[in-house]
């Protein structure tokens, strides 16, 4: 009476009372513990037991072999199966029942089938027991099989059997299958259980029908959260987000108590849509319920406020947590921080982490990589590499796959190429990332000779890789090999050309001069006409000094993206580049009438583990006394050397000589004299800048790389230009 009422101390107390014990008394005390989720207590009874010379009966074993299932104690198991052949128990069915349950959910699934095949008789609970086991076991496809045979035995399924084959269904996808089970079950008497109903529900969500999912939830009889929950769950893997708020409403209507599992697929919803006014509501509703203190809620909590922009919220949650004894909270902050563009932080808080004893895994590693490789930090993702080795991370193909692409975006190609070469296997992902690497670099005949590698090796290039291809052939200005690639797209590979194609492509014959062609591409497009697209064909009137057209092509930009400052600055470019200062400065007159405010220019760089930022006309550095002394000797060396300041860039209603100091002071110019004079002689410099690099700029940079004998490499927003002795890696075309 304790034992089945919970109550597993009274019952230890009277057991340990009793003058006389038989085996019923052990029989009930040891299925007891078992019942209450005290495994472990159950067999240490058992052990005792067997001091005292008690002889196990079958029900002694059933219950230690139920003992050893749910913790998954297979030696034990296999010690308790010897001791049954022993004893003659293993003829009985209840026993070998329990045998094949145990050794399934030890993983064991051959030791299984193997006394299952030996049972002479096999009733509807053996059955259920190998049938769920193979479900368990990840074997769906084996399970189906086996209700075959189960059908062709002449035994008749009960729910659970439905339940495990819906499982069995919902783990494999396999909707047809799971709709002839579902048309079993309207034969039978279950199909108005609330567990088969929930197990329905789930097989058509995990299927992707929710149509299905939904015919069933409304004809249930009974509903209990369950149902709830794998419908708002099923809603959100199924992508539609919205509908998962809608039905949690109505949870709330209908009166149901969400839990920890409904409140986990809400906050993802919201996440995924962005939704943070319903996830504020949902949070409150968390606090009411008192799931807050739940880790998975938490983290979802994180997670949630983190996408939707609200950091400072996600942080709130992160600090009110009892615990921070879980790396799935601290990867949901991190991950926040770094989509937040606060790279710098995500770091700190990886520190603070390996401080408090957490081991990271994969998910903060490429989060932490990713960080790195947005502000270009090559020391900093050094270290994080180190980090990698350490946790012996290196091995996991994602880490893989954002070490590449973090040596790469910071300019490490060598290193970015080691760790590709020396990745135990590689994906398309991975070598996506090498082939992105190269296109950034602007190394043409590499990113073709990867891409075709790639082919050989039969991995299936998808549209991203051809979008890396066909910006290499473009910043290489291999336009016939760009143009040969794009037509093989669709009729080789079978890809669909995408907007993002089209912009690569009106990019590669606008470098090369073929403007007409390029329009002619944009008109020729299957998709609404939009921005990018243009704007790529205005950046090549810009470079080619196409007036006409780029005043035509300017109209389109503005019509479709009137906010965004580009359209103007490209065709006020244009203007001054033609010498009619007068247009292009009314073209900015307009812009600021507009109220169309212009990105600043910003350049960083990392100098002895710190990231130093300047921006135009920035006087805040610390030692902008030196970096303007230093500009000053380079600008006299300069024109020694020649160098004459390109002005068409400066773009400001002044005159002539303020132009050239207002140039002097872009913010690469002071990154750079910074790095000069606080890196010993010959170093070679890192530098990104978030626009794209200016055209005075790339000439003074080559001048400068020459006069200090250095190498530096700049990272504008479209690639990466490597100076050294006087020219660019860009060829100029960029
Ligand atoms: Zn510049
Ligand atoms: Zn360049």
């Amino acid at each position: 009476m304790y034992a089945k009422c919970g109550s597993m101390e009274d019952a230890v107390r009277v057991f340990d009372k009793m003058p006389t014990r038989d085996v019923v008394s052990w029989n009930v005390i040891i299925a007891g513990h078992v019942k209450c989720g005290q495994a472990h207590e159950a067999l240490d009874l058992f052990r005792q037991m067997q001091r005292e010379g008690l002889q196990p009966d079958p029900v002694t074993f059933v219950g230690v072999l139920n003992a050893c299932a749910s913790v998954g104690a297979l030696e034990e198991g296999r010690r308790a199966h010897e001791h049954i052949i022993q004893c003659g128990c293993e003829s009985n069915k209840f026993v070998v029942n329990s045998l094949v349950d145990m050794y399934a959910k030890c993983g064991q699934l051959e030791d299984a089938t193997r006394v299952f095949s030996k049972m002479p008789l096999h009733d509807v609970v053996s059955w259920n027991v190998i049938i769920a086991g193979h479900v368990t076991c990840g074997q769906g496809q084996k399970a189906l099989e086996l209700f075959q045979q189960m059908q062709q035995e002449g035994v008749q399924p009960d729910c659970i059997t439905f339940v495990a084959l819906l499982n069995a269904c919902a783990s494999v996808m396999v909707l047809g299958e799971g709709k002839r089970v579902h048309e079993q079950i309207t034969q039978s008497p279950y199909e108005s259980y609330l567990t088969v109903g929930n197990s329905l529900v789930d097989m058509y969500a995990k299927c992707g029908s929710m149509e299905d999912a939904v015919r069933v939830f409304e004809k249930m009889p009974l509903r209990d959260f369950v149902s709830w929950n794998v419908m708002i769950s099923g809603y959100v893997k199924c992508g539609q987000e919205r509908e998962a708020l809608e039905l949690f409403q109505q949870m709330q209507q209908e009166g149901l108590q969400p839990d920890s599992v409904t409140f986990v697929a809400v906050l993802n919803a919201c996440a995924l849509v962005g939704a943070l006014k319903e996830g504020r509501r949902a949070h409150e509703h968390i606090i009411e319920c008192g799931c807050e203190l739940n880790k998975f809620v938490g983290s979802s909590l994180i997670d949630m406020y983190a996408k939707c922009g609200s950091l400072d919220d996600a942080v709130r949650v992160f600090n009110n947590m009892p615990l921070h004894d879980d790396v799935i909270s601290w990867n949901a902050l991190i991950s926040g921080y770094v989509k937040g563009g606060q790279g710098q932080k995500a770091l700190e808080l990886f520190q603070q982490m390996r401080q408090e004893g957490l081991q990271p895994d994969s998910v903060t590693f490429v989060a932490l990589l990713n960080a790195c490789a947005s502000v270009g930090a090559l020391e900093e993702g050094r270290r994080v590499h180190e980090h990698i080795i350490q946790y012996g991370c290196e091995s996991n193909k994602f880490v893989g796959s954002s070490l590449v692409d973090m040596y790469a975006k910071c300019g490490s190609m060598a290193d970015a190429w080691r760790v590709f070469s020396e990745m135990p296997s590689w994906d398309v992902v991975s070598w996506t990332a090498m082939l992105q690497g190269f296109a950034m670099h602007g190394h043409g005949d590499e990113a073709l000779e990867h891409f075709e590698y790639m082919c050989e090796e039969g991995i299936e290039v998808h549209s991203v890789a051809f979008i890396c291809l066909l910006s290499a052939c473009s910043h290489a200005g291999l336009v016939d090999e760009g143009l040969g690639y794009f037509d093989s797209m669709g009729s080789v590979y079978g890809i669909c050309a995408t907007a993002e194609h089209y912009t690569c492509i009106v990019d590669l014959l606008g470098r090369a001069g073929r403007l007409q062609e390029a329009e002619d591409m944009i008109h020729a497009m299957p998709y609404k006409l939009s921005a990018p697209v243009w704007k790529a064909l205005l950046s090549a009137c810009r470079i080619h000094g196409n007036v006409e057209m780029g005043e035509r092509i300017t109209e389109q930009v503005l019509k479709l993206d009137p906010d965004n400052a580009s359209g103007y600055m490209l065709l006020s470019n244009i203007y001054a580049a033609a010498g009619n200062w007068d247009l292009s400065a009314s073209v900015q007159r307009q812009r600021l009438e507009r109220g169309v405010k212009k990105q600043p220019g910003r350049t960083w760089i990392e100098v002895n583990d710190e990231v130093h930022t300047f921006l135009v006309n920035d006087q805040d550095h610390p030692q902008m006394n030196e970096i303007h002394a230093a500009l000053k000797t380079l600008t006299g060396q300069m024109h020694d050397a020649g160098f004459v300041p390109d002005t068409q860039f400066a773009l400001h209603d002044v005159e002539e000589e303020k132009k050239v100091i207002h140039l002097c002071h872009h913010s690469e110019k002071l990154a750079i004299a910074f790095g000069l004079i606080s890196t010993p002689p010959g170093t070679p410099l890192w530098i990104f800048k978030n626009l794209r690099v200016c055209g005075d700029c790339h000439t003074a940079t080559k001048f400068i790389a020459k006069i200090v004998g250095r190498r530096i490499i700049v990272r504008d927003a479209n690639r990466f230009h490597h100076f050294e002795d006087g020219v660019c890696s860009c060829v100029d075309y960029w």
